[in-house]
């Protein structure tokens, strides 16, 4: 079997759904498959790119820029007081996906995460309805050329064997 391709450059290419909060010509933005706390977001750039000894600086700024514009919907919208931004380069800094991305972790009053040992939170137990729920609340639409709104197509759902291979990868590292 060979190597299995990047799976974010697979959600950036659309060959696998994700719960997409916001997309631009540089970064897109999706709900973790394993998060901390609901309306855990990722945000990646869409050049395929290890960590943050190799992002380009304009497109580590735009993330952070982005990272903001989430943030504040996820105040707004889930009743959030708080985030922590979380980025983890290196496999010694326990990077799990080799395609930088930072993470936006809602933070509310007694929600059981601890950030000394983040790690040993419990993920929480989500799917696909609460999910695109969210998706509904913080979504940002960004403007769009009138000849991609015509080529949009209805995302297909992830399909279960997706699902479970998504997870594991996340759960192995
Ligand atoms: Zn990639």
């Amino acid at each position: 079997m060979g190597e299995r391709p990047c799976i974010f450059c697979q959600i950036i290419n659309k060959q696998i759904p994700a719960k997409i909060v916001y997309e631009d010509e540089l970064v897109i933005a999706f709900l973790d498959i394993n998060p901390l706390a609901l309306g855990h977001t990722l945000i990646i750039p869409k050049k395929h790119v290890e960590n943050i000894f190799d992002i380009e600086e304009n497109d580590l700024q735009h993330i952070l820029v982005v990272a903001k514009k989430i943030s504040l919907k996820i105040k707004e919208k889930l009743q959030a007081d708080g985030v922590n931004i979380f980025q983890a380069s290196g496999k010694t800094a326990e990077q799990s996906i080799p395609h930088f991305h930072l993470h936006v972790i809602p933070r509310r009053k007694d929600d059981g995460i601890n950030w000394n040992q983040w790690w040993l939170t419990k993920i929480k137990k989500t799917n696909d309805k609460e999910l695109d729920e969210i998706v509904k609340l913080i979504k940002i639409e960004t403007e769009k050329k009138p000849e991609e709104e015509i080529k949009e197509e209805k995302p297909r759902e992830r399909t279960e064997e997706e699902t479970y291979w998504i997870r594991r990868e996340l759960e192995l590292g």
